[in-house]
Order: structure tokens, then C-alpha cells, then sequence
């Protein structure tokens, strides 16, 4: 039967089944890094992530990774994730004016927002740091010094897990493909945290109508043609893109836009909607890709393949946990979601 079948297989030492393989240092197919924002008291819970991205690609592949802090990395830190890889390793400081308040913000306006939303109980609320990360990973990350040299990158967090293998380049599938983001995971947003984010996104569009294409996928996030956001949004924990996409003139347009309608502090604007919405206003269908096979779990949610997939790539997960697999909960219709998004018609595809 099929799953004898594919158990034979797998007997052979995975070694034979993966032809793809480069050395630190190598020159890669793509031009790429894993980034990694952190905290120096994160290298304990970065160590497991970054065995288990070691044990399931990156062992084979090499890619180096990038680690970026609002402070000065410790020695120790540096020592602890370093030792995780043959990789090479960059570390990096952000730039005072990449963590801080912009000049026309109140100040003042964003405490008292802030104790407005811890008192609702609005997870991360009262944070100034968590709006500081947020609006850091929405339109800055991909500015930082280390990070000019690439052209691609996969985003990584603390205590974050790879449950299957992965026996390719997914920068090279994305390339070849010319797709410029990759997901995961979809999720339903908190809205408490984003009231007036799509009121700003109309303001946008308003004002730039030209960078918006005429097949898009925003659908996706609006299905009622603009008016309201539905809050899916790829949960950008998980993050592979191509960074052309942020660097582009459109994205820093739409970035400076929400920053200076203040969301970012006044409310808890978070990245992944942030990202979302711009992947699905700017890209086609086609150029968005859901690396359906990758099994990865962040607190709270997973994904996890079925079918031969599982098998095949040594998953350890469970598909069928209906607590932890998003793809099977309410919460992860937005998945689902993205498979009826219409088709480009053909002679008007991008990738
Ligand atoms: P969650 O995934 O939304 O629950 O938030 P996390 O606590 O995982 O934070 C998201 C990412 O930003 C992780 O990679 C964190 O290590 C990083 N991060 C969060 N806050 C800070 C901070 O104040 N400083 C630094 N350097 N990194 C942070
Ligand atoms: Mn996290």
C-alpha cells in the first residue's frame, strides 16, 4: 500500500534524497539570510529554534543568519546562538531613530492609549516596547545595514518549532517562481488592536491609487470590495520574502503613510497585518505563495501537513490537534480562504 510504499523510501539515508546542498561561506543560489529580532535574554529559547531550523533545512543548505537587537548583543548571547550553526553570523544594533517615537507623535497621547488598552485587557496593550518591535518589523527591519547585502530573507523567533523536515530551498522555490511572499500560517487579527487601520488604508489608497494593480489579491482581506477588513492575516512570525517587495517604492509609501497616521502608538498596529494587507493591495495571487508542507508551530498555533507529506518529511506534529492546528480551527479560515481567491487570468500573471 502507499504508506509501506513511501516507508521503503524512506529507509534510505535521507542524505541520498536531497541533491541540494551548500557550505557555509558557499556562494548560494539565492541571495539570502534568516533574520532574527531578539532580546539577549532570548538566546536560551533561540537555541531551540534554531536547532530544530539546523535539524530540518538549514544543516544542509548553510544560510547565514542575521540577529538584530534595540540593544547592544551580550557576549554571551553572541557565544549561545552562534554555536547553534557552521552558518555564518551577523549582529547587528537597530538605529536609535529606527526604536523610538517619531517627531510628530504625542507622546503623551500614546500613554495614555496605552493604559486604555492594558485596562481592556488588549493583549500586549500597555506595551511600548511591543509597538516599538511592531512598527520596527513593519517598515524598518529590511533597512538595517546587514540587512543590504541580501535579497531575501526568512523570518525566525524565539521558541518557535520545525516540525518536518525541509528537503528544499525555499528561496529558490520562491526565485524560480518569482513569488515575493511566502506564509505559513493565516489568522483572524484582534481587532482591538487595529480600529482604525483600514480607515488609514483607504486614506492610502485614495491618495495613491497608482500603486495599486488591477489584479490584486485583496479580496483576501476585504470582502466587501474595500469597505471593511476582515482581519485575516498572515501570521508574519513565519515570513519568507522577497525583500524587493519592502524596498519597493510602493510598500515605502504605504509605510511612511501609516506611520504618520500615528497607529503604530495611538493603537497596537501590528506587522503581520501591516505586511498582509500590503502583500494582498500589491501582489497577485500568484506572487503570494502558502508553504503548505513547512510544519511550524509558534505559542499558541501550528501548521502541520497530512497525507504523504507528513510521512515523508518526518513530521512530528499532529494535523488532527484541533487546539493547536490552525488549519483545522475557526481561527484558520483565512487559510482556507486564500485557495478561492481568484486566479490572475493568465496573460496578465506577474509570477
Ligand atoms: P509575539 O510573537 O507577538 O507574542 O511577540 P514576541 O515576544 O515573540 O516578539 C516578536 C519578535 O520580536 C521576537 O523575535 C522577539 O524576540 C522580538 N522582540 C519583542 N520585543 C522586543 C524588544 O523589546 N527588543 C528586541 N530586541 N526584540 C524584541
Ligand atoms: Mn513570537
Amino acid at each position: 500500500d502507499r504508506a509501506s510504499q513511501l516507508l521503503n523510501r524512506m529507509r534510505r539515508p535521507a542524505r541520498y534524497q536531497r541533491p541540494i546542498s551548500y557550505k557555509p561561506g558557499d556562494p548560494k543560489p539565492v541571495n539570502a539570510c534568516f533574520a532574527i529580532l531578539a532580546r539577549n535574554q532570548d538566546w536560551r529559547s533561540l537555541r531551540e529554534s534554531m536547532k530544530q531550523m539546523e535539524d530540518r533545512f538549514n544543516h544542509q543548505f548553510n544560510y547565514p543568519y542575521v540577529f538584530l537587537n534595540d540593544k547592544p548583543f551580550s557576549e554571551e548571547f553572541k557565544n549561545m546562538t552562534r554555536s547553534m550553526t557552521q552558518a555564518d553570523v551577523y549582529y547587528g544594533q537597530i538605529a536609535q531613530e529606527h526604536w523610538s517615537y517619531p517627531e510628530w507623535i504625542d507622546k503623551e497621547k500614546a500613554a495614555e492609549k496605552r493604559k486604555e488598552m492594558e485596562e481592556k485587557g488588549v493583549m500586549y496593550g500597555g506595551s511600548e516596547s511591543y509597538r516599538h518591535m511592531c512598527r520596527f518589523e513593519s517598515g524598518l527591519f529590511f533597512k538595517h545595514p546587514l540587512m543590504q547585502q541580501f535579497d531575501y530573507y526568512w523570518r525566525i523567533e524565539p521558541g518557535i518549532e520545525y516540525r518536518c523536515d525541509i528537503n528544499y530551498d525555499p528561496f529558490l522555490f520562491m526565485k524560480e517562481r518569482r513569488i515575493k511572499y511566502g506564509w505559513t500560517i493565516a489568522i483572524y487579527e484582534l481587532m482591538d488592536t487595529v480600529p482604525t487601520l483600514w480607515n488609514s488604508v483607504k486614506k492610502f489608497v485614495a491618495q495613491h491609487p497608482e500603486t495599486i494593480p488591477e489584479y490584486n489579491s485583496q479580496w483576501w482581506v476585504s470582502r466587501d470590495n474595500g469597505t471593511s477588513y476582515n482581519g485575516c492575516h498572515f501570521w508574519s512570525n513565519f515570513e519568507i520574502a522577497d525583500l524587493s517587495f519592502y524596498r519597493s517604492e510602493q510598500y515605502s509609501k504605504f509605510f511612511e503613510f501609516l506611520d504618520r497616521e500615528g497607529g503604530f502608538f495611538y493603537e497596537r498596529w501590528g506587522d503581520a497585518p501591516v505586511h498582509s494587507i500590503a502583500a494582498a493591495l500589491f501582489l497577485q495571487k500568484e506572487e503570494v505563495h502558502w508553504f503548505d508542507d513547512i510544519g511550524y508551530y509558534h505559542p499558541g498555533w501550528q501548521h502541520c501537513p497530512s497525507g504523504d507529506t507528513w510521512l515523508t518529511n518526518r513530521c512530528t506534529c499532529d494535523p488532527k490537534d484541533k487546539s493547536k492546528t490552525i488549519t483545522n480551527a475557526g481561527w484558520g479560515k483565512c487559510s482556507h480562504e486564500w485557495k478561492l481567491l481568484p486566479d490572475t487570468p493568465a496573460g496578465q500573471r506577474k509570477a
